[in-house]
């Protein structure tokens, strides 16, 4: 771990168990962990504006290297202030290095394997991979392309991101140990050659996080997160399959996070459904990034806390055609405040738009809801008790927050 305080740092402000709350200080601002970060994969959190997003409390989205390579590409951002400039977002960014997606083309179905199923093998694209990069085919005009460690962190250095993540090969659940290690060893070869580059060429103040992988394998996740705590990095990303459903994920998170730096900052990429994160954090986790919010609400899917159905409830459902209820009682988002059930079921079912939006404020509020109470629970000393009360299916702003059993607001049934 590196510690430069011109490009990034992390206070931790209060600890219980090993769950700690902080702030994250970068080129653009603070976040307090941990935190929520919406995907603005293609430089928009789809269906929303820049201002609605920063509205709703978040000071950190992700874009990602590969897709704004592909379209518009670096140089036309770059051109016109960089991504903050280009989507008018002035808090921090964190930007993925396209690693995930190219070798998505060639694993085929990756960003299902990664939580245990097995994909399709779909998009199966012309993929080259060498010591040097991916060389592979734009799913987009059918060009010729190559990223490797030097070609992302150029990208992502002008899109001027706040974090840059390093270039990796994510590794499927069904590749075996020792493709695994191989994938890994590369890995870290490519790490060091982002950071040579980085070292020489990066700008000043953008931070880099390394990426711990190694699959499930326990000693292969430890000597990764050796390599990558010994490198000079300014946080840790855990990536790479975490097992084949949420028992083996909650194992191989449980191996992975005491082998980190205690100060590093972490990003635990890609998972963020509620039951995930309220496991994560005791962990030691900070920050999480996720498609299942916003991509659920472009299905007709709200947040809910309904633990018996993976804390979401499918608005196009018939039996939600007359209810004149909210989507969650006593959620502080508009779409609660002014609509019913009843009104964002007929938007679902008739596509419209302003479904998408209503349900995408929803989730999104729900998301923040519920990092902030962990936030406030971990400050208080009661992260136990509010992590069992969502999990029991309070909603994020009527759990318990403090370890004395004063609720913030009404409680949980019990028992
Ligand atoms: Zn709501």
């Amino acid at each position: 771990m590196r510690k430069d305080p011109a490009r990034l740092e992390f206070e931790i402000q209060a600890r219980d168990g090993s769950a700690r709350t902080g702030l994250i200080r970068c080129g653009h601002g603070e976040i307090a962990t941990p935190a929520f970060i919406p995907l603005a994969t293609k430089a928009s959190v789809r269906s929303l504006s820049a201002g609605e997003v920063a509205e709703l409390g978040y000071v950190l989205v992700l874009g990602n290297a590969f897709h704004l390579h592909l379209s518009p590409g670096e140089d036309r951002i770059a051109a016109h202030g960089g991504l903050h400039g280009f989507m008018g977002w002035d808090r921090a960014i964190i930007t993925d290095s396209g690693g995930f997606q190219v070798f998505s083309l060639a694993h085929g179905g990756v960003a299902d394997e990664i939580k245990g199923r097995r994909g399709e093998g779909e998009g199966r694209a012309k993929v080259e991979i060498s010591e040097r990069g991916v060389a592979f085919q734009s799913l987009l005009d059918g060009s010729d392309r190559f990223i490797g460690p030097e070609e992302s962190m150029a990208i992502q250095a002008k899109l001027g991101s706040d974090i840059a993540l390093v270039f990796d090969e994510c590794t499927p659940y069904h590749a075996d140990r020792d493709y695994t290690a191989r994938a890994m060893e590369r890995t870290h070869r490519w790490l060091a050659r982002c950071l040579q580059w980085h070292e020489r060429e990066g700008p000043p103040g953008q931070a880099v996080f390394g990426i711990v992988q190694g699959g499930v394998h326990e000693e292969l996740r430890r000597e990764a997160a050796q390599k990558v705590g010994e490198a000079a990095v300014d946080g840790i990303a855990i990536g790479g399959t975490l097992g084949r459903d949420k028992p083996e994920m909650a194992e191989v998170l449980a191996l992975t996070a005491p082998l980190l730096p205690a100060d590093a900052p972490v990003h635990l990429l890609g998972i963020g459904e509620v039951d995930d994160l309220m496991r994560a954090i005791p962990l030691g986790m900070d920050v999480f990034d996720c498609a299942v919010p916003t991509r659920l609400a472009r299905h007709g899917v709200a947040l809910a806390p309904e633990p018996e159905g993976r804390f979401r409830i499918d608005l196009a459902k018939q039996r939600f055609a007359d209810d004149d209820g909210p989507l969650a009682e006593g959620c502080p988002c508009e779409a609660c405040r002014r609509h019913s059930r009843a009104y964002i079921h007929y938007l679902a079912r008739a596509r419209e738009l302003t479904g998408a939006r209503l349900l995408t404020l929803h989730n999104l509020t729900y998301m923040e809801r519920l990092m902030a109470g962990a936030r406030e629970a971990i400050s208080a000393g009661g992260y136990g008790a509010y992590a069992s009360a969502v999990l029991a299916g309070a909603a994020p702003w009527a759990a318990p927050v403090a370890a004395t059993g004063a609720a913030a607001g009404p409680r949980p049934n019990e028992g």
